[in-house]
Parts: C-alpha cells; structure tokens; sequence
C-alpha cells in the first residue's frame, strides 16, 4: 500500500493526496491554491485557463503521479466544499476516468463551479458524481473498499473525515476539521464512533497541520456567536448603518448574523456573487433554516435597485456583504470607494465577521479599504471570528482516539507540519519511523 502526497505539503492550498491500494487507488481532495490565482485575476481580470493556472502553481502537482497510478483513481472524495480542497476538480477531475463523491452541500457546490467553467468554456466532460450522506459509507467502484464520510465540525457545513476501511487497518484523512460541542447548523462531532475506529485499527491518519503550534483547543462557533452578539446588539447602532462581512460558505455564520439582525428589527439584505452562490448551494442542500428571513440579491440588475432601498433608511436594515479580504471588485470595496448607491457614512458600523488570511497581498487591499472607511467615519469592528480549524489539544484529542500506527502531517508548508510531529513525539511517535513529514510529490510505502 502506498500514500502520494501530490501537494498540499508545501503550501497551504491545492490540496490533493492519493492512497495506491494495489488494485485501485482513492484520490482525496482536488484543489486550488488561492495566492497566486487573486493576483493574477487583479492583473488580468479574465478567466484563467487549466494551463494558465498550472503555470502559476495554483493546481495539484499530479504531473508527478505515474500513469499507472493515475489510471488506478477511481474515486475521488471531497472532504469538504472549501476552494482549496475541491476548486481543482472543474479543470483537472475529468483527466481521470472517476467517480467523484462528496456530501450533498459540496457536491452543490461543486457543480456551481462546473457551470461556471462551462458558462466560460466548452462543456467539459463531467465525472460521474455521488452524494454521500453524513455519516454514512459506500463501496468503491471497484466495489473493494469501504468509504465512510464521518460528520465534522468545520467553518463550513457538512465536512467529512473521510475513512477507507482496508484490511491492514483504516485509513483516515483529516483535512479540515475542528472539535466543536455547539456547532450552531448541523451535528457535534461522533467521538465514540471515533473511538471505535481507532479500536478497530487505524493504520495511517493524514491530518492538517495549520494551526498544530496553537496552544489549546479552538474555541466553538458559539463563541464566534457570542462575539457577533456583543458588537451588533450591545453597541451604539441605533439609527446607523450596520454592514457585516464574513466568509460566503460559513453558514452557521450567517445564521448567527441573520439572528442578531433579527433581535435588532432589522431587514436583512444578502450582496455579492458568493454570498449568492454558497447560500444557494447550502439552500439546495436544504441547510439554510434562514431563507425565509433574507433579500438575497440575486442578479446584477438587483444590486444597485436594493442598495438604493436600504441607503434610503439605513437604520431599517443590516446588510451582509462580501469583501472581509478587501478583494477588489468586491461589494464591500465598491462601497468603501462610493461605487455604489449604498453610502457608508459618519458612525456607520462595519463588522469584519473574519480575519485577514495572511498573505501579501490580501494584507494590502484590507489596508486600502479600511483606511477608505475610516476616513468616512466608519467604526470598523473587526476579527469577530473563531477558527474552523483545530488546534494543538484538539490534535492531540484526535491521535489519542484513532492511535494510528502512521501520522502523516498535511495542510501547511514545513514549519506547522513539524510541530504537529512534535506533538506525536509527545504521545509516543518518533520522526521517520511512524511520522512521515513528507513534501510535494513524495511517495512512501505502509505496512
Ligand atoms: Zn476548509
């Protein structure tokens, strides 16, 4: 049995790994690494082509898989609907002759960024696709293996520990969670089915790494909730504006927003073309309780007639919008230039339900909109937010449940990756024996 780890190991993005099982293999995740793909969309404001993107180093080095291995894919699990786990499979899934399984809100998902390629480009061939329900197991196409999608708590609805149950024992892969007992949508974590795996044999776990050299547990998206609920309902916000931004595919998030607007009386008015597309995605999956309670701005011709609505009385509604990174073209930088009739003015609120993804560049552009807005008089409330990813404590949790006899550390650049090591050296594993701080491309063998 032999693990590639295509990439994902250098970088925190374009995450792809294969297990070779002898008679198949099972690929797990399929995505994009985002740096290179926002700079050069700012550059070039057109639709990237598969070669353009492989040429920046923004998909999954499978270049370095031989063909023989390539041809043995016949599954493709998506563990969860972020970009950087299944925003590759558009360009590159139909290279390989297989079934791609994910749960409904990521297959939901995913065929969103399919129509979008397709509205670009030629129809591209479609892989046959499967919807896996949460916490429930299929048989691969070559009918020899047992894949089970375990429920996780992650900062996006309905993300799975994917498990392939082998005779030498499960191979479980990681890559993203967060062990959280108030998840606010969907289910806590199953910790005695947890168990039970690692009773019955783990052979080798493949875990992220971002947040391993964190002291302590991630805190739940309860206190993410409780952080909206002291800057929206406790704050001096009577009569003024109320703008808030978060990630477009957070809904337990915006369940939270859409509640203190809620407790506020205010009318609440969705803008921008992600927020359109996840909440659609998650609605589709039936995963959105709040439907009902929104203006969901729908097409282009909608936005400026909407914004002139609620800018006629600000106080009445509370808009959520895109644009926490900054992103040029964004609806939050249109209206911190006053490029839309929606105006931010003296004591309005924007509440920054996020934080900065710390690259560059993203760097830059928060700092471009945010000094707009503070030379409008905006109060600006920002890194309302807890993370979806685990920390130490939550990893040490997790080894100690599965025991595997294999720890591959995944999900980040060296650094993170090695203090995740140094976490298993504390639980009784040592480097090169059964901890593998493998790189882009790397092969080894588990037995
Ligand atoms: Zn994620």
């Amino acid at each position: 049995m032999k693990f590639h780890s295509v990439s994902g190991y250098n970088e925190v993005g374009k995450n792809m790994s294969v297990i070779d099982l002898g008679n198949e293999a099972i690929a797990f995740d399929m995505g994009v690494y985002l740096p290179p793909i926002v700079e050069l969309e700012e550059k070039e404001k057109k639709f990237v082509s598969e070669q353009g993107l492989r040429k920046i180093g923004a998909l999954p080095e499978d270049d370095k898989l031989s063909l023989d291995v390539k041809k043995k894919i016949k599954t493709i699990c998506l563990s969860h609907a972020h970009l950087d786990h299944v925003g590759a499979i558009p360009y590159i899934g139909n290279h390989y002759n297989a079934e791609v399984a994910g749960t409904p809100y990521t297959i939901e998902v995913l065929n969103s960024l399919l129509k979008d390629r397709e509205n670009r480009q030629n129809r591209p061939k479609l892989n046959p696709i499967r919807r896996v329900t949460p916490n429930s197991s299929f048989m691969t196409q070559g009918k020899k293996y047992e894949v089970e999608f375990l429920n996780i708590t992650h900062s996006t609805p309905q993300a799975s520990l994917i498990v392939v149950h082998t005779p030498k024992g499960a191979i479980v892969y990681a890559n993203d969670f967060k062990f959280d007992n108030n998840p606010i949508i969907g289910k806590r974590p199953d910790y005695d089915r947890l168990r039970e795996i690692g009773k019955q044999g783990v052979l080798a776990l493949i875990v992220e790494s971002l947040y391993a050299d964190h002291e302590g547990k991630t805190p739940s998206e309860k206190i993410a909730r409780g952080l909206l609920e002291d800057v929206l309902l406790t704050t001096e916000n009577k009569g003024q504006g109320i703008v808030v931004t978060t990630f477009s595919s957070h809904i337990a998030r915006l369940k939270s927003i859409v509640d203190c607007a809620k407790q506020l009386n205010r009318k609440i008015l969705f803008v921008g073309r992600s927020l359109h597309k996840y909440v659609s995605a998650a609605n589709n999956a039936k995963l959105v309780p709040f439907m009902q309670d929104i203006n969901l701005v729908t097409f282009r011709d909608q936005l400026e007639r909407k914004l002139k609505k609620a800018n006629q009385n600000k106080k009445d509604w509370l808009l959520v919008c895109t644009g926490h990174q900054g992103e040029p073209g964004s609806i939050l930088e249109r209206m911190s230039r006053g490029g839309l009739p929606y105006r931010l003015g003296h004591s309005d609120h924007v509440v920054f339900s996020s934080k900065i993804i710390p690259t560059p560049i993203n760097f830059e552009n928060r700092g471009v909109v945010d000094k707009r807005l503070k030379e409008k008089g905006v109060r600006i409330f920002t890194d309302v937010h807890v993370s979806g990813h685990c920390s130490r404590e939550d990893l040490r949790d997790l080894i100690t449940m599965l025991n595997p006899q294999h720890i591959i550390p995944a999900h980040a650049e060296i650094g993170r990756r090695k203090a995740l090591a140094e976490l298993a050296t504390e639980v009784g594993y040592a480097v090169n024996k059964d901890i593998h701080l493998m790189s882009n491309g790397d092969s080894i063998n588990l037995n």
